[in-house]
C-alpha cells in the first residue's frame, strides 16, 4: 500500500484531502470532532518531515454555490487548537487567493481551503477543476475514507495529476487494513449484525456477506419488512413493501449457503414515534394495528447477545432500534455491550461501521472498547460489498 511513510515531505507542499464533514450545532460548534482528530497523525507527519499542508474538504450538502452555513471557516479555530498552530484559510478553494496563499506557505504551515462543494464541479468529478486544485501542491495525499466511495474531483480525479506522487494518509491506510481484515481474513465464527432503517440500503451488503459470514443478525427498522414478508402483523412499523419478496429470497439463499439468520423474536412497540409514548413488548409479527416497533425486545437481546459473544469476528452496521430516544435505546445498548464483551473476553475482532452505529458506540462511550470504529458509512458498506472504491483506485493505479 502506498502510504505517506514512503515519502519524505521536506520542503514539499502536500495537497491533502481530508473528511472534515463534521456535525455542527446551531451556533456552528462542532458536536463530534472524531473525523478531524483522525486526520491529525497524517498532518503531523507531513509537518514533522518539514513540509507544509494544504487541506481540502467538503462540509454538508451545499447546492453547488457558496452558503455561509457550510463554510469551513466554522472549524478553523478548533483545527488551529488541535494542531497548536494558526491554520491559514482561503475563502475560495481555487483561484487567485488559493494560489497566492498556497505559494506563500512555508514548511510547518497549514492552509485550509474553503468547502470544495461550493463548486458543483467537485461532485461532477470535473477534470479542469481537479487540475486547478492539483496546481496548488507538489504531492497528493488522500486521507478521506468517508468519501472514498465517490469519484469526485478531489477524491479521485485530482490523483491523475500526480502520477508518481500520490499516497494514502494514515487514516485511509488504517481503515483499509481493518476493512480488509474483516472482508477477506475473518477468523470464524464470523457474525454480521445489520440494523438501521432500510433494507434497501443494505441489500447488496447482505447478499455479499452471505458468502462470508456464519451468522447474520438482522434487527432495527429493516427487520419489520422481513417479519411482514413472513406473514406477520407489523402495525405501523417501518415497511418497504416492495422489498418483501427480496427478503424471502435472502432467507432462502442464506439457507442454501448454510448461513444462520437471526431475526428478532420480540419487539418493543410504541403507540407513537415519541420517547414518551406508551410502550409494551410483543412477539415478532404480533404488533397490533396503530402500534409501531421501535426496538428489539428482551428475548431478542438474549439470543443476539449469545451469538455475538461466541463470535471471533464481528461486523456491525446499523442500530437495533431508535437509539436516539432513550426509551428505545436498550436493544442497541445491549448489542454494544455484547460486542464489547466479545472483544474484551473472547478476543474477537470487532469492526463498527460508521454512520449511526458509530454514533451509538459514541453515545454509550464504548469507542475504546471495540477493535475499530470506522469513520466511513457508505464507503465501508461499498468496500464490504466488494466494490473498488474510486478514492482507493486512484492512488493504487
Ligand atoms: P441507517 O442509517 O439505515 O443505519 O438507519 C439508522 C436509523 O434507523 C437511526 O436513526 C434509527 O433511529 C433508525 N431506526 C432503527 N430502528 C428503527 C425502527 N424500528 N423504526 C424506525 N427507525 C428506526
Amino acid at each position: 500500500m502506498k502510504t505517506i511513510d514512503q515519502c519524505n515531505f521536506k520542503d514539499k507542499k502536500a495537497l491533502l484531502r481530508v473528511d472534515f464533514n463534521v456535525p455542527l450545532d446551531k451556533e456552528f460548534n462542532i458536536t463530534d470532532d472524531k473525523r478531524m482528530r483522525a486526520a491529525l497523525p497524517t498532518i503531523n507527519k507531513i509537518l514533522n518531515d518539514g513540509g507544509s499542508v494544504i487541506l481540502m474538504s467538503h462540509l454538508g450538502r451545499p447546492k453547488g454555490g457558496p452558503e455561509a452555513k457550510f463554510s469551513l471557516k466554522h472549524i478553523l479555530g478548533d483545527l488551529s487548537r488541535m494542531l497548536d498552530l494558526e491554520v491559514k484559510f482561503s475563502t475560495d478553494c481555487i483561484g487567485q487567493e488559493a494560489t497566492d496563499k498556497a505559494l506563500n506557505l512555508v514548511p510547518g504551515q497549514v492552509l485550509l481551503l474553503e468547502n470544495l462543494r461550493f463548486y458543483k464541479e467537485e461532485e461532477e468529478g470535473n477534470k479542469e477543476f481537479a487540475g486547478k486544485l492539483a496546481s496548488l501542491g507538489d504531492v497528493y495525499v488522500n486521507d478521506a475514507f468517508g468519501t472514498a466511495h465517490r469519484a469526485h474531483a478531489s477524491t479521485s480525479i485530482v490523483a491523475e495529476f500526480f502520477p508518481t506522487a500520490k499516497y494514502f494518509g494514515y487514516l485511509m491506510a488504517e481503515e483499509l487494513k481493518n476493512a480488509e481484515k474483516v472482508n477477506h481474513h475473518a477468523v470464524k465464527p464470523f457474525t454480521a449484525i445489520m440494523g438501521g432503517a432500510k433494507v434497501s440500503d443494505k441489500i447488496l451488503l447482505i447478499e455479499s456477506l452471505l458468502d462470508k459470514v456464519d451468522n447474520l443478525i438482522i434487527g432495527g427498522g429493516m427487520a419489520y419488512t422481513f417479519a411482514k414478508a413472513q406473514g406477520g402483523e407489523i402495525g405501523t412499523s417501518l415497511l418497504e413493501a416492495d422489498r418483501m419478496p427480496l427478503c424471502l429470497e435472502l432467507l432462502e439463499k442464506a439457507k442454501l449457503k448454510g448461513v444462520k439468520i437471526f431475526l428478532p423474536l420480540d419487539t418493543v412497540i410504541a403507540d407513537k414515534f415519541d420517547n414518551e409514548a406508551d410502550k409494551k413488548t410483543v412477539n415478532t409479527g404480533e404488533i397490533p394495528q396503530d402500534w409501531m416497533g421501535l426496538d428489539i425486545g428482551p428475548k431478542s437481546i438474549e439470543l443476539f447477545s449469545e451469538v455475538i459473544k461466541n463470535s471471533k469476528t464481528l461486523l456491525w452496521n446499523g442500530p437495533m432500534g431508535v437509539f436516539e430516544m432513550d426509551n428505545f435505546a436498550h436493544g442497541t445498548r445491549a448489542i454494544v455491550d455484547a460486542v464489547v464483551a466479545a472483544t474484551q473476553e473472547n478476543d474477537a475482532f470487532s469492526l463498527i461501521g460508521g454512520g449511526d452505529s458509530a454514533a451509538a458506540i459514541a453515545k454509550f462511550n464504548m469507542e475504546d472498547k471495540v477493535s475499530y470504529v470506522s469513520t466511513g458509512g457508505g464507503a465501508l458498506l461499498e468496500y464490504m460489498e466488494g466494490k473498488e472504491l474510486p478514492g482507493v483506485k486512484a492512488i493504487n493505479s
